[in-house]
């Protein structure tokens, strides 16, 4: 049985609080949102919130040329806005810890394996060895990963569902060495298509990953829900309400199918990653509410009520996608 609580790697301190305001800006603030979010719903007793030690300047160097990585803690331009963020001491600092809250949530996971963990974090996927990229800083998935090849000899997969293609990991391969053990190939999973293609991209990289595990080839998995796939998504769009929510129930699903198969728990971690509404950000924390709902529900056996609010972005003209899928019948049956 699993433990009762997620627990989530949260300090205040991995918020740039100044970086909240304007277009698209928000990913150094969406820690403190999503986890006030929780609070006014009522969640807080779900999730145990443990402290943990921030990076250091030095931890960057395992994916990142030194000029870069120098260059940001300084606030060298070019370089320290290559992120696209308004660079601050306070943006240093937060990168500390959003990148080591990724971390140290795999590595309770893979320690406590009936704990399922949360990094309420975003901002990695994007960046590359030499530059940041797209609102990220450094390669948090890359360093996270690559150290636990190092400590432990473990290999992990990311289920990176965030809309935009996560490029932080294929352009490290050839800086990083040992990040082919670290992060297989196969492993670093973004998806494409809308709504049942979608979940049929889903569905086979999950088939993937099953004999994988099996194989004691890969030994955890994170699990990166990002907003920005849904198709009100200032800058994202692939799947409505429903089959965003189906595919949180698909992986959940399939996590309980892999342990039976495997006779113990799986290592899971959850991260955020991206989601952009000017005229709705509440949609966006409502979609990682629900998501976090779902893997309360199905892998901690609780039963809580909780739908998710996604207001319409009239901005985005596009058709609502129909459902494929008929009342009453569960992803699952719909697969078999
Ligand atoms: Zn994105």
């Amino acid at each position: 049985m699993r433990s009762k609580q997620i627990a989530t790697f949260y300090m205040p301190e991995q918020v740039d609080a100044r970086n909240g305001e304007g277009l698209y800006t928000r990913s150094p603030n969406k820690p403190a949102l999503l986890m006030q979010k929780l609070q006014a719903e009522g969640l807080t007793p779900y999730f145990d919130v443990k402290a943990f030690t921030p990076f250091q300047q030095e931890d960057f160097y395992l994916a990142h040329a030194q000029v870069y990585v120098d260059a940001f803690f300084a606030g060298e331009k070019p370089l320290a806005t290559t992120n696209g963020l308004t660079w601050s001491e306070n943006l240093v600092n937060s990168v500390c810890y959003t990148n080591a809250s990724l971390y140290h949530a795999i590595r309770y996971a893979v320690q406590h394996p009936e704990v399922l963990t949360f990094s309420p974090t975003s901002g990695f996927h994007h960046a590359k060895p030499e530059r940041g990229a797209g609102f990220c800083t450094f390669s948090g998935q890359v360093i996270a990963s690559v150290k636990l090849y190092r400590e432990l000899g473990i290999s992990g997969a990311y289920l990176d569902l965030d809309h935009h293609f996560g490029n932080s990991i294929e352009d490290s391969r050839s800086f990083v060495p040992g990040l082919d053990k670290a992060i297989p190939t196969y492993a670093n999973v973004n998806l494409s298509g809308t709504n049942d293609s979608y979940l049929v991209d889903l569905y086979r990289h999950l088939a993937t990953l099953k004999k994988k595990i099996l194989a004691k080839e890969i030994h955890y998995i994170v699990w990166c829900h990002g907003a920005d796939s849904h198709v009100y998504d200032d800058l994202g769009g692939s799947v409505n309400t429903e089959y965003w929510l189906l595919a949180a129930e698909l992986f959940y699903k399939w996590v309980l199918e892999v342990e039976q198969e495997l006779g113990y728990h799986l290592p899971v971690a959850m991260s955020l990653f991206g989601g952009y509404r000017t005229n709705s950000y509440n949609s966006v924390l409502s979609l990682h509410t629900a998501d976090l709902v779902m893997a309360a529900n199905t892998l901690m056996e609780h039963s809580i009520a909780y739908e998710p609010v996604v207001e319409v972005n009239p901005y985005i003209k596009k058709e609502p996608f129909r459902m494929a899928i008929a009342a009453g019948e569960t992803i699952i049956d719909y697969f078999e």
